[in-house]
């Protein structure tokens, strides 16, 4: 069994490989305190790829993409749930686990995608294509989830829409997921035109620059928009650009996606050099150490749903849970 000055130095080791020194030390202190607040508070934490090293290594129980966060939440045995991500996520967690109480550290933590589409837009949109499915990213509010058929990743979208089996579907929020749906399905996508703050910055004609001048690989996130993604030698979600590196390690790499997963990627797999021309999402960089510790310490930021809305956004939840 790892004793704790053990587990102390695997981490320190670990964030070495992509931190000084002096920031490590720096933050020892605060992550001492949080490991102690969470086991006072019976709570486990989950942070998104985006999270920064000093949370996903630091403090997290488990770091991956938005649903996997909710399924980790919701095998968890742990009473609280902190969840380093933004409000979207927290949702789905609490839709998940509605027993358990789910904390946001940051509390304004929005989404360009999940803030680009309301509940009453899916059903004016729904209203005009009477008996077309209707496909929700889950960067969306429980209140949009619930006016939708089935939700999507960005991870399982392409078998989502194949399993429904139909000519025709609509997809929202985001128009380059959307696009690539509609490119690798066949399907006929009619979608909202939403998209990421951060995978829309990226530019075709930079990115061949990079790849011109270093060789490296190109892993592009289907948020990107389609000309990006026509530059890049792989297109998925951060768990599939996770498992493309693992499994091939070139030894350049990359990623068309935020900042933060190099990082968290850096520090498991050493060998690979990332190049960086990558964006940083605000909404991500609103969770620090800082705000982790408080939210354990006061149990404030908790989600709450009404139970309502709560049983129509859990439904399309549950139908991508049996169709994925
Ligand atoms: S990276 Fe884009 S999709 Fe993800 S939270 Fe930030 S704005 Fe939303």
């Amino acid at each position: 069994m790892n004793t704790v000055p053990d587990r102390d130095a695997a981490l320190r080791a670990r964030l070495a490989r992509v931190l000084p020194p002096a920031e490590i030390a720096l933050a020892a202190p605060l992550i001492e305190r949080i490991q102690a607040l969470k086991a006072e508070r019976d709570a486990a934490v989950v942070a998104h790829n985006y999270q920064v090293p000093l949370v996903s290594a630091g403090v997290a129980d488990f770091t991956g993409d938005s649903l996997a966060m909710a399924e980790f939440a919701l095998a968890s045995p742990a009473r609280t749930i902190v969840v380093c991500g933004v409000r979207f996520m927290a949702e789905t967690v609490k839709l998940l686990c509605p027993d358990k109480c789910v904390l946001l550290p940051s509390s304004e933590a929005g989404c360009s995608l999940a803030d680009s589409i309301s509940a009453a837009s899916v059903r004016g949109i729904r209203e005009c294509l009477p008996g077309v499915p209707a496909v929700a990213y889950v960067n969306t509010s429980a209140a949009v989830k619930a006016e939708v058929d089935v939700c999507c990743t960005s991870a399982n979208a392409l078998r989502i829409v194949r399993a429904l089996g139909v000519p025709r579907v609509i997809m929202l929020p985001d128009q380059h997921l959307a696009g690539y749906v509609a490119r690798e399905t066949g399907v006929d996508v009619i979608a909202w035109g939403g998209q990421c703050e951060v995978h829309t910055r990226f530019r075709p004609a930079e990115i061949r620059s990079y790849r011109e001048s270093s060789g490296a690989t190109v892993l592009a996130h289907p948020e990107c928009p389609e000309e990006v993604q026509a530059e890049a030698d792989f297109v998925g979600s951060t768990g599939a650009m996770a498992a493309y590196l693992r499994e091939r390690r070139p030894p350049r790499a990359m990623l068309l996606t935020e900042c933060a997963m190099a990082d968290n990627i850096a520090m498991e797999c050493p060998q690979i050099t990332f190049l960086r021309p990558c964006n940083l999402c605000r909404h991500m960089k609103a969770t620090t150490l800082e705000r982790v510790a408080a939210a354990l310490q006061t149990l404030t930021g908790a989600i709450e749903i009404d139970p309502a809305l709560a049983e129509r956004a859990r439904a399309p939840l549950a139908r991508m849970l049996e169709l994925a």
